[in-house]
């Protein structure tokens, strides 16, 4: 029998609200390896020692989520350079010598629900309205710009966050007021937000979608609840929509794949186990 056993997890805090164990033991099941996947509790202050922990026990990587993901940036030995420019790592996979690489699939996740959900979609169909300019928005936005978006409307309450990021990613996004967040929606072909606003234990996202053409995709990267009020509201008015669950999903196949050497499908029964969590 192989003696090996894998082990991952993800590290951040707090984290036992994380879905990813769920997706992660259901591929392990479904090609019945000798693994685990395990929340990993590791407050902001004991980061590094928990880093040291698993080149120590020789753990497979972890993902890693708020707080984390841009501070274990300088305590990992190599950085993939997507994740150099996302600016943080929300993946870490251990090689046989203990050295660390991380990487960030929030884009590639978020391109792919997108792809599931509307096989047909073009990020070139027109411009894009992005609401928040937090770690996710930096992730969306960067990956619609090298997925061939035009022009990207970024739109954040604090106009700061947005103005810098802007600065860095280049000509095609431009900046809007939030006071102008209802106004900027008209002819944009894809809506996404990736504020908090509309999670569970937050308002919902303050948005009049008038101006938002019927034919526009509208995407949140929020996954509790499945349907954000934002995402009732559009499907009411005949949009097309997309919830952030495909984005955790397919994130996590990327992880999966480098951990255990097994390409995992998100197929309709883990979308089910899935969805018995909410
Ligand atoms: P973050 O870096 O803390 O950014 C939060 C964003 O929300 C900022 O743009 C912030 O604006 C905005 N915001 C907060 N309160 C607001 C309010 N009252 N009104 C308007 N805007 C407000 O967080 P993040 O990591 O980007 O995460 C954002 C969301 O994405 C979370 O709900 C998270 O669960 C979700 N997410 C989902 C996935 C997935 O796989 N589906 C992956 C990553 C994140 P200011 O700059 O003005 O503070």
């Amino acid at each position: 029998m192989d003696k090996t056993f894998k082990f991952a997890g993800v590290m951040g805090w707090p984290v036992a609200h994380s879905r990813s164990p769920v997706i992660q033991n259901f591929w392990v099941r479904e090609h019945k390896l000798q693994a685990a996947y395990g929340l990993f509790p590791v407050k902001p202050e004991n980061l590094a020692d928990a880093v040291r922990g698993i080149r120590a026990l020789g753990i497979a990587g972890c993902n890693v989520t708020i707080p984390h993901k841009v501070a274990i940036m300088p305590m990992l030995d190599v950085i993939d350079p997507l994740a150099r420019r996302m600016g943080a790592v929300n993946t870490v996979v251990a090689s046989a010598d203990g050295s660390l690489t991380g990487y960030n699939f929030d884009g590639y996740g978020y391109i792919q629900c997108l792809r599931d959900a509307k096989p047909d979609w073009k990020a070139s169909a027109g411009p894009v309205a992005v609401l928040g300019a937090g770690g996710a928005a930096r992730a969306v936005v960067l990956s619609l710009l090298d997925e061939g978006a035009p022009r990207i409307r970024l739109i954040n309450r604090t106009r700061g966050k947005a103005e810098a990021m802007a600065a860095e990613f280049g000509a095609a996004v431009e900046v809007h007021d939030w006071s102008e967040r209802h106004e900027a929606l008209t002819d944009v072909a894809l809506l996404v937000n990736t504020t908090n606003q509309g999670m569970h234990g937050h308002p919902a996202l303050d948005l009049h979608l008038d101006r938002l053409p019927k034919a526009a995709l509208v995407s949140d990267v929020i996954y509790i609840p499945l349907e954000t009020p934002l995402l009732a509201a559009a499907r009411e008015r005949g949009n097309p929509t997309v919830n952030g669950l495909g984005m955790l999903l397919n994130q996590a196949r990327r992880g999966f794949e480098l951990w255990f050497g097994v390409q995992p499908q998100i197929s309709d029964e883990l979308r089910g186990v899935l969805a018995a969590t909410f």
